[in-house]
């Protein structure tokens, strides 16, 4: 604690809580060549907005300051630390103390940044020392000396940095989170130190809101948010983009992959593509905003499989997705639109498996549903009945064995009753697929236990 992170080992691959599982070999790869906790991360979130087809050239901090990219501005804000005190006064109405300078030196001796305090500045370096009890997260070493603060021996405070990065990099446009814009904060004090003491024109302004999973901010804590890892894995890149395209930057996005949010931004995608492929009529800022979310090159006009179809068919064994939607579209698929298919289907697979209501899951579930305790005696009765016909009908077709399941229901309880008994036996609620082809789409070990546990029920 106390150290630049940099200068941080990065963590084991285990153990840094990264899900590898979601991580292909060239990103595990990546995340082995870093050198540093804060690259280590840093890459994992590189990784995520890659994959959303940004390419931003990456600039570390540590570097600008030790390639001496930040040294005439270090020596700007201390040589002018009176200006910088009137503006933490007049801006943000903090009073700082006297021997206050707008530099953290890395201490030579234990490494830790968080525990300096620079106490002068005589024009060529700065006097510090590492104080044992300046702050309760970390301890410093008692070293007091005098040292250059140029070529990375320590970084600017926040507050000063931000505005002296804009100055270092020719930055004329700088988006932040809204809560960096607020009256007196960090925003309006960095566009004061741009006038007052960098001399350089203040940087257009993109104050933007927040993006919210279930009404919390994204973060990896379990539970609570998702990581920004996570929510580029529950749509594909285009789908992506175009949820940030099709929003005004002022509006919160708060988006819950728990509801029906996922199906109706594909809806609204798809809608947004036939407006601009001029196949419909509609909200042109839609349209626009499908062109934005282009990743590669501008998707050509094709049919678009419908997400929540995908998500049904797909979990109906008898269905052959290409098959149907040829079928809506009343005519052959192309390449393009079986690509799409194939890439619908992954992102349909992710949300059914961790997101998806219960009325959208159709396939059986691992274990004894509770919902079957339900189950009456008599429809326990045909669930025997039917064990008996199953076992008689092992390679009967599934059209024909759909026919005689509804003679056995038709002949004891009635085609309702049986029909639920067989739903929630394996899906746990009380409509589902075709049961024929629901019950061949079910593994014989799955369905041996399932009849065994329903035995047991008394
Ligand atoms: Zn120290």
């Amino acid at each position: 604690m106390g150290q630049p992170l940099y200068r941080i080992p990065k963590p084991d691959l285990e153990k840094c809580g990264i899900d590898l599982s979601q991580i292909s070999p060239a990103e595990r790869q990546d995340l082995e060549n870093t050198n540093n906790f804060a690259q280590f991360y840093a890459t994992d979130f590189i990784h995520a907005f890659r994959s959303l087809g940004c390419g931003q050239k990456i600039v570390w901090s540590h570097e600008l300051y030790e390639t001496g990219k930040m040294d005439d501005l270090i020596r700007l804000a201390l040589d002018q630390v009176q200006a910088l005190k009137k503006i933490y006064q007049e801006v943000a109405k903090y009073q700082l103390p006297e021997n206050w300078y707008p530099f953290q030196v890395i201490c030579p001796v234990c490494g830790k940044i968080g525990t300096t305090l620079v106490t002068a500045w005589d024009g060529q370096e700065v006097t510090f020392e590492c104080q044992e009890n300046k702050v309760s997260w970390a301890k410093g070493c008692g070293y007091k000396a005098k040292i250059s603060p140029f070529g990375g021996t320590g970084k600017l405070l926040w507050k000063v940095d931000w505005p002296a990065h804009w100055a270092a990099l020719g930055v004329n446009v700088e988006g932040a989170g809204k809560d960096h814009s607020s009256a007196g904060g960090s925003r309006d004090m960095a566009n004061a130190e741009c006038q007052q003491v960098f001399h350089i024109p203040v940087p257009f302004n993109i104050p933007y809101e927040w993006i919210l999973i279930r009404g919390a901010k994204m973060s990896s804590s379990k539970g609570v948010g998702i990581s920004a890892r996570e929510f580029s894995k529950l749509l594909p890149p285009t789908v992506g983009r175009f949820l940030f395209a099709s929003r005004p930057y002022t509006q919160v996005i708060d988006f819950d992959p728990g509801t029906m949010a996922i199906p109706d931004l594909f809806d609204e995608y798809d809608q947004g593509a036939k407006i601009a492929w001029g196949l419909e009529e509609g909200d042109q800022r839609l349209a626009r905003a499908f062109q934005l979310a282009q990743v590669a090159q501008v998707q050509p006009t094709s049919f678009l499989p419908r997400f929540r179809d995908v998500v049904i068919w797909m979990q109906d064994p008898e269905l052959n997705l290409e098959t149907e939607f040829a079928k809506v579209k009343k005519a052959p698929l192309n390449d393009i639109e079986k690509a799409l298919i194939k890439e619908r289907r992954g992102y349909a697979e992710i949300w059914l498996a961790n997101y998806a209501p219960s009325e959208y899951q159709l396939r059986p579930k691992a274990t004894f549903p509770v919902e079957a305790k339900i189950l009456s005696n008599e429809q326990k009765k045909f669930l025997r009945d039917l064990q008996i016909l199953l076992a008689n009908n092992e390679n009967l077709p599934a059209a024909t064995l759909q026919q005689k399941i509804y003679e056995l229901a038709k002949n004891s309880i009635g085609a309702k009753k049986a029909f639920e008994s067989i739903y929630l036996l394996l899906l746990g609620k009380k409509a589902g697929p075709r049961a024929a082809w629901l019950l061949r789409a079910t593994s014989a070990e799955l369905l041996a236990s399932r009849f065994d546990d329903l035995a047991k029920l008394s």
